[in-house]
């Protein structure tokens, strides 16, 4: 294809191919989009950071999220008297530099390719309002937005119920409309139409993406999504795990756990008898990394695969910190393996598509630690794949054809996140 054709080829999709590359660019508002007939996405919500008058804002500190606040005092410290590094932030460093040219690489090309480049700038316009009547309207809302994790926790949680407004769009008319209120905790809640519908809990309306289904429990009741018959088990299982690292604490936007707790996720279990692809993001800590590859994929009997990374990039094109900081570098980790159920053979199943290894994901970010939409990018490599059955742990939105848990699930589906169509 050419230059124009790829560009708009994004456009419609938000997936922008490289020539000569691996590296792939997304626009998760153009990628989410897809999953929704009667609604969009609004980009102004999504893109509430990295767009240039972030810097007018005062909100040059999310130029440092992971820091701790005294890092400065202890980055003058260091320029001082430089030590040399221990044992495990060798190893970190190594894994850098392997890395390195690899991520250098593709920024290079996206720098390099001038319409994708002039594009996102305008990502975060919908035409609609300025940015200034967006961001008002959005905090307004944002006090009353509800908090799952302590709706769930109290006495009460098992009486409140969702409606979900079958009626919206249908040929048909009934008295009352086509209205379904079930309980919204610790139960299957099913959207199989072929359209988006809209919800109702407590006041407040949520956008339920057709062909979907969420599970909104905490981590107690995650033995719940364990299928009955092995056949209804998962092909894709996406997981973004609340772990533990200083930013997380220190902006309080959800609970994290000791690395422990994962080691009991029952991956095994939700596998499907025809394997499964899976994909857990990882932070760049070198502990976690390792605890990763020697205690939580053999716990899981998940065999190791490939890793994938997200570059992260301001609107400018410019990557969200400078690549060689080393407590915030500007790239998370997609490690992924294969899953098999007890006696079927994973060198088989990895055999099926091979995953390439280092492949390059580029995005602006969204919303603090919202990870880019990649889960669909992922069904080629995923084993047994006609009508993949696709999971995601931990979620906080939900996607067509997707499977979600987590205690938030209904997050970024309130109708704040979305626009009329
Ligand atoms: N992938 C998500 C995204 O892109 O927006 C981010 C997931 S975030 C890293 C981890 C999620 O795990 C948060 O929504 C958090 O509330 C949830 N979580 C934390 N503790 C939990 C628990 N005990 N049970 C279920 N979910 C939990």
């Amino acid at each position: 294809p050419t230059t124009h054709e790829r560009f708009s080829r994004f456009l419609k999709s938000g997936i922008y191919r490289f020539e000569n590359s691996t590296a792939i660019f997304i626009d998760p508002v153009r990628v989410l989009n897809r999953f929704y007939t009667r609604f969009r996405v609004s980009p102004t919500a999504y893109y509430s950071r990295f767009f240039d008058d972030d810097d007018h804002n005062g909100n040059s500190k999310e130029e440092t999220p992971e820091a701790p606040p005294d890092s400065r005092k202890r980055k003058r410290k260091k320029e001082k008297k430089p030590r040399p590094l221990n044992e495990t932030e060798l190893i970190a460093q190594r894994r850098h530099q392997e890395v390195r040219p690899l991520l250098l690489k593709a920024h290079e090309t996206l720098l390099g390719t001038t319409e994708l480049l002039a594009a996102l700038k305008g990502l975060r316009s919908d035409g609609h309002f300025t940015d200034e009547e967006c961001r008002g309207s959005a905090l307004k809302r944002e006090a009353s937005e509800l908090n799952f994790v302590e709706l769930g926790r109290v006495w009460q949680s098992p009486l409140y119920e969702i409606s979900l407004n079958f009626d919206q769009d249908q040929n048909f008319t009934q008295d009352g409309g086509d209205q379904i209120s079930v309980p919204v905790f610790n139960n299957f809640v099913v959207n199989n139409g072929d359209n988006d519908v809209e919800a109702e809990l407590l006041n407040r309306n949520y956008i339920i993406p057709r062909k979907s289904c969420f599970y909104m429990s905490d981590l107690k009741e995650i033995h719940n999504l364990v299928p009955v018959e092995c056949e209804s088990g998962f092909n894709l299982i996406l997981i973004d795990p609340p772990w533990e690292n200083s930013s997380a604490h220190q902006k309080l936007k959800y609970h994290t756990l000791p690395n422990r707790y994962f080691l009991s996720l029952p991956i095994e279990q939700l596998t499907h008898t025809s394997g499964a692809l899976v994909a857990l993001w990882v932070t760049n800590r070198e502990k976690l990394r390792r605890f990763v590859e020697n205690e939580l994929f053999p716990s899981w009997g998940v065999t190791y695969a490939a890793t994938f990374y997200w570059l992260k990039v301001k609107a400018d094109g410019q990557l969200i910190s400078q690549l060689d900081l080393f407590h915030h570098r500007p790239y998370e980790c997609l490690v992924l393996g294969y899953s098999s159920q007890k006696d079927v053979d994973v060198v088989e199943l990895s055999g099926h598509v091979p995953i390439p290894d280092n492949q390059v994901f580029i995005s602006v970010p969204g919303d603090y630690s919202r990870k880019p939409p990649i889960g669909d990018l992922l069904l080629e490599y995923v084993p047994g794949s006609k009508d993949c059955r696709r999971l995601e742990l931990f979620a906080r939105e939900l996607g067509a054809g997707w499977n979600c848990w987590g205690n938030e699930p209904l997050h970024f589906q309130d109708t704040k996140y979305f626009l009329k169509r």
